[in-house]
């Protein structure tokens, strides 16, 4: 038998109904990634024991690892399935989809939770480019704009959510792609303005208190976000939140 590529997917019907399993092979071809794999499968959805069957939902758009749709389990780590190649994977490769989201169909998943953790801390900056441009606005030092501009790359892919033993729908955790997005937003010299509102979005329950150090977020984390470090220093912007919150001004 000419060499194939052995796939063992976990399926859903839907959100409500019961998984199950189902394996599928295709034939080799050399740097094939997960998607391409899918949309082979897609192409001719007929199992290894020779049923046909519904076509594999998933997710995926930019595949190029900017957008994080296409975010799996792929052999039981989260990471996209539009910049893993096949090559590099044990078989048979297993799909299936995150556990710490809600499943739409097969591997496609509902990250909602992360888009209002994102909100409830008011992760984004008001008035962005408003600022005269011949005049200029605040200007930041090319240090300071490179550590920012790491903290930027995040995708909300939710790999590090997924790695997180404190972030999951029975707790109300914000996750570290959140924390992160506020060690951002609070050094944007305009978003520097909420800074106090973001800190007590986090001074709270499901806040940065809640993180339990295991530091599994940033072992996963595709775009090498310094998750712990973020953490790290939302600990000393938070105490001395709640120093001026007892002593002076909010801000
Ligand atoms: Fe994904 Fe990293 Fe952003 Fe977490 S911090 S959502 S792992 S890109």
């Amino acid at each position: 038998m000419d060499k194939t590529i052995h796939f063992r997917i976990r399926r859903q019907d839907n959100p409500r109904s019961a998984p199950y399993w189902q394996e599928f092979q295709i034939p080799y071809r050399p740097e094939h990634n997960v998607v391409s794999a899918l949309m082979e499968i897609r192409e001719n959805p007929v199992t290894t024991q020779g049923e046909k069957v519904e076509p594999v939902a998933w997710e995926s758009n930019c595949m190029e690892e900017v957008c994080g749709s296409c975010t799996m389990l792929i052999n039981g780590k989260p990471r996209q399935a539009c910049s893993t190649l096949v090559d590099t994977l044990t078989e048979p490769i297993v799909l299936e989809p995150l556990t710490k989201f809600p499943v739409v169909r097969d591997l496609m998943v509902d990250r909602q939770a992360m888009f209002e953790s994102l909100k409830k801390v008011k992760a984004w900056i008001d008035i962005d480019g408003s600022w005269n441009v011949h005049t200029g606005g605040p200007r930041i030092s090319p240090q300071e704009w490179e550590e920012n501009y790491i903290y930027s790359r995040c995708m909300t892919c939710g790999c590090c959510m997924e790695a997180c033993p404190q972030f999951g729908p029975s707790y109300p955790f914000v996750g570290p792609a959140t924390l992160a997005q506020v060690r951002l937003m609070n050094a944007h010299p305009t978003g520097k303005y909420f800074r106090a509102d973001r800190l007590h979005a986090i001074m709270g329950e499901g806040g940065l208190s809640d993180c339990g150090n295991a530091q599994n977020c940033v072992e996963v984390c595709p775009k090498d976000i310094p998750l712990t470090t973020a953490i790290g220093e939302l600990g000393r912007q938070t105490t001395i939140q709640m120093l001026k919150d007892l002593f002076g001004p909010g801000r």
